[in-house]
């Protein structure tokens, strides 16, 4: 399941060169193109799936192992403090690339970065009663 239009789908077909540091049968790691710190990678699903929701449970599964392990890897490597590990699941929430992908985007002491609590603007005020409203219909919506 390869889309033609699509940079990600391109990589994994070897027409876009990248610079690979994991590969195997259902998943793929390369460093970003333009990496917000030493050692930023994405960790992708060779399939095209577009969203988190997209992707099978099982793929999901996979890439998830691929980036649990690239994140100790990455870490190591660029000798980073820390690391930001997050997903722009959908293009509200920022993703540009509509191939599902994982960032690992390694942290240093001082910086000058932010934690994920920035990637919002002013934080909702609810109350008890609607923070018990949304659990009760994420917990509704589970399989
Ligand atoms: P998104 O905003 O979709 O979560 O992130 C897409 C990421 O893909 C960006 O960080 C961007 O730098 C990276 N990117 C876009 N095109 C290419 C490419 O052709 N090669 C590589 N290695 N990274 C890319
Ligand atoms: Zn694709």
């Amino acid at each position: 399941m390869s889309n033609d239009d699509c940079i990600f789908c391109q990589i994994v077909d070897g027409d876009i060169p990248s610079r690979t540091v994991f590969e195997d049968d259902t998943a793929k790691a390369f460093l970003d193109a333009n990496p917000l710190s030493p050692g930023h990678t994405l960790v992708i699903p060779k399939e095209h799936h577009e969203t988190l929701e997209d992707t099978p449970e099982d793929v999901a599964a996979h890439v998830f192992g691929a980036l649990h392990r690239l994140n100790t890897a990455v870490q190591h490597a660029v000798d980073a403090d820390g690391a930001n590990v997050a997903f722009n699941d959908g293009e509200a929430a920022g993703q540009e690339v509509p191939h599902v992908h994982g960032h690992i985007i390694p942290r240093f002491e001082d910086d000058g970065g932010r934690p994920i609590h920035a990637i919002v603007g002013e934080r909702p005020d609810l109350s008890d009663a609607k923070l018990d409203e949304i659990a009760e219909k994420i917990h509704n919506q589970r399989d």
